[in-house]
């Protein structure tokens, strides 16, 4: 379906699509709109930026009928505040013609509003899986009506730890349901939660990257250690003509902190960083403040970043090379979208050599290198990961062998693998005697033989 009048969709959400200028549908779009209006289970494998909210929104919106039933008729779920916050947008911002009541429900807010909030009637609910499995319990939700299920963002739903709350949600809606997955990537976890619930799914696919390679303009720096990184990061970001808009990427919290701090030491108000541990106001603020192009730079790991729309980006760097090369290219999708060209700058240390390469041959083209510019200071300062492990000498105890296994993870020795079955002097005589012999057991018998 190349238009969206291919879709024979209602006039209200024409209207919607009118406004807001979308000319055609995205691929991911054409493919899901057939598939979801005919009610079969659903796994989409697409990532933010493909306009997958509206790939499974519009579907769903054409099928919901006016309703001023009480209890929600279709539930989305996704991993994160700030995405529930960003769907219930999206849906409000093409169903503007239509009677439409959307709550979106997620934990840090207060429960008495969401209770007032589900109290009022609902026919979409939008929720982080912790939070409205609360409202479930509490019965200011109830669930029964609901018709089609939206999972959102499985992948990092999972990596979350949701699963525990998602099997406890999927158990109490009605049997008879849609049930519509959307995944960046596939993997081993994803594969078995579609196994446990979905019956059996088409699946729909788009490109890794919502962005065309060819919009990207790649280049990569060899560099020797995290300090130097940060030194190189802080030359480039000088230029902030040309760095108007950029996305860093970290590893981690504990990286995101401290590359945050230390770009904060040198551009001040300039610079922001969003990971779980940051409160959800100051992660909205952050994303906010970015968007509205107040910040320059915003520091972040793949998983809190993956999902959000964050628009015209200008560069995005990668202060650590990701080792599913899978990441990297969400990460790099996030620039060169909606047709603008868009850079993307990679560091590497030796360490991540092999995982670089790795990413060249998903892409099936290398990464052009630069050299250090000559400004840039080598460090020679190293996080702790990075410091040699200093070899004690003379110590009998320490095991020699690096990779032996440490003391909470080891095979049982042979004497402790036997299954502990009790009584053992009761089976020694039993044995012994081919018969029970103890009273206890006498009394078993006995007990057994008059039933
Ligand atoms: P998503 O992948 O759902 O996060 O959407 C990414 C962005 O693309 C959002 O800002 C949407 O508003 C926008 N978008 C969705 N569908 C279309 C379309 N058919 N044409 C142009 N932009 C779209």
């Amino acid at each position: 379906m190349e238009l969206f009048e291919d879709f024979k969709i209602n006039n209200q959400l024409q209207y919607g699509i009118e406004d807001l200028g979308f000319k055609k549908p995205t691929p991911i779009q054409s493919k899901s709109f057939p598939v979801i209006m005919s009610g079969k289970d659903v796994v989409g494998i697409a990532q933010t930026g493909t306009g997958k909210t509206f790939a499974y929104m519009l579907p769903i919106l054409q099928n919901l009928k006016y309703s001023e039933q009480k209890h929600p008729r279709v539930l989305v779920m996704v991993p994160t505040r700030e995405l529930v916050i960003q769907v219930e947008q999206e849906i409000n911002k093409f169903a503007k013609y239509l009677n439409l009541r959307v709550a979106a429900v997620y934990g840090g807010v207060n429960m008495n509003t969401h209770h007032q909030l589900v109290a009022q009637g609902c026919d979409i609910v939008v929720a982080t899986p912790g939070r409205l499995y609360d409202l479930t319990l509490s019965r200011a939700l109830q669930l029964k009506q609901i018709k089609q299920l939206v999972i959102d963002e499985v992948d990092v739903m999972l990596d979350l730890g949701f699963r525990f709350q998602l099997t406890n949600i999927l158990e109490i809606l009605p049997p008879r349901r849609q049930n519509i997955m959307f995944s960046a990537t596939m993997t081993e976890d994803v594969n078995l939660f579609i196994q446990d619930f979905f019956k059996s799914p088409t699946t729909i696919s788009v490109a890794v990257s919502g962005t065309p390679l060819e919009n990207i303009d790649q280049v990569c720096y060899a560099v020797p250690n995290f300090y130097t990184k940060v030194n190189l990061l802080l030359d480039l970001l000088k230029d902030k003509d040309t760095f108007q808009k950029v996305l860093v990427f970290v590893p981690n919290k504990k990286s995101a902190d401290l590359v945050f701090n230390l770009l904060e030491e040198r551009f001040s108000y300039e610079v922001a960083v969003i990971h779980s541990n940051k409160t959800q106001n100051y992660r909205l603020r952050s994303i906010e403040n970015f968007n509205k192009e107040k910040t320059r730079v915003l520091v972040t790991s793949d998983v809190m970043s993956r999902g959000l729309d964050l628009h015209k980006i200008t560069h995005v760097i990668n202060f650590d090379t990701p080792r599913y090369p899978e990441n990297y290219m969400h990460r790099i999708g996030r620039t060169g979208r909606a047709e603008e060209q868009g850079s993307s700058i990679l560091l590497y240390t030796e360490k991540e050599r092999e995982a670089k390469e790795a990413i060249e041959e998903l892409m099936g083209t290398s990464i052009k290198e630069l050299e250090m510019p000559e400004q840039v200071e080598i460090s020679k300062q190293l996080t702790p990961e990075e410091r040699p492990r200093e070899k004690e000498i003379d110590n009998p105890t320490k095991i020699k062998d690096e990779d032996a296994p440490g003391p909470a993870f080891h095979e049982k020795k042979e004497k402790n693998r036997k299954e502990n079955l009790g009584g053992s002097y009761r089976r020694k005589l039993e044995k012994k005697y081919k018969k029970p012999k103890t009273r206890g057991d006498k009394n078993y018998n006995k007990r057994n033989k008059n039933k």
